[in-house]
């Protein structure tokens, strides 16, 4: 199978799955540019979002940071989504029964398991620069392939502050706007990694809390997708 745009796996081919991982809270225009643009670059064949139920990064105290509940941001994810093809939401980091933050690790390892997929890691570059301190950090390059996108403000210019301890990584070429490399363990083990160029999409979901909770609906629209931006208000989310 090419690497060219528009690539479909057929029966039994193995499928190329980007795991795009965050707290939607809400979903944004930045995240459909960063996806859109992963599954164009890479051929795709299917990017999935994947809300986290508990993000062990944003908990103080024991209490989440997360404003919006689960089902609030899994339904606005899908409402951003669902009129594009080959993006899907996927439940895999919904709230564990037993109460514990969920870990990327266990949920790309449960894909794998799967069979027959080629996973990708899609990560802005301040959810990179935290890498080293997710839950068994040193295994994440080689369970999925990373796919760091630059971001407005988020300085790429040196890998090593984002990648676990002990990686590293060297240039290794070019895939048409991505820059490939080959990031090591020091143990014999290897693997791609890529960064995409930023796409100025100046928007975060925290900007973007604090512009719902204060001003005109004009400059939302340009943030976040109509239907999100409908369910936002009919449920009266981030007023508080
Ligand atoms: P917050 O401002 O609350 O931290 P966020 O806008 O970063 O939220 P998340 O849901 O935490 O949104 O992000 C999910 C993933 O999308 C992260 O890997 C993040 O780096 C990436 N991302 C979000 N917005 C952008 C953007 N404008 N450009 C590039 N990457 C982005």
């Amino acid at each position: 199978m090419g690497m060219g745009a528009g690539a479909v796996a057929g029966v039994g081919e193995t499928r190329r799955i980007a795991f795009f991982g965050g707290s939607f809270d809400p979903p944004h225009l930045g995240h459909l540019a960063v996806a859109r643009a992963a599954k164009e670059a890479l051929g795709l064949d299917e990017v999935l979002f994947v809300p986290v139920g508990k993000q062990p990064l944003k908990v103080l105290d024991g209490t989440t940071l997360l404003q919006a509940g689960y089902a609030d941001r899994v339904e606005m994810t899908r409402l951003a989504i669902e009129d594009e093809a080959g993006f899907r939401v996927s439940l895999a980091d919904a709230p564990r029964a037993d109460g514990e933050p969920n870990y990327t690790i266990d949920s790309l390892r449960r894909i794998a398991a799967e069979g027959r997929v080629k996973l990708y890691l899609l990560m802005g570059a301040d959810a990179f620069r935290l890498l080293g301190r997710w839950h068994e950090a040193g295994e994440i390059p080689f369970a999925a392939t990373l796919v760091v996108v630059a971001r407005p403000g988020e300085d790429l210019g040196r890998l090593d502050e984002g990648l676990p301890k002990g990686i590293t990584a060297g240039e290794a070429g070019r895939l048409g706007e991505l820059t490939q490399y080959r990031v090591e363990d020091g143990e014999g083990r290897w693997a791609e990694m890529f960064v995409m160029p930023d796409l100025h999409y100046e928007v975060s979901a925290t900007a973007l809390r604090e512009s719902l909770r204060t001003t005109g609906s004009g400059e939302r629209a340009l943030a976040v997708a109509a239907p999100v931006l409908k369910y936002i208000e009919e449920r009266g989310l981030y007023q508080g």
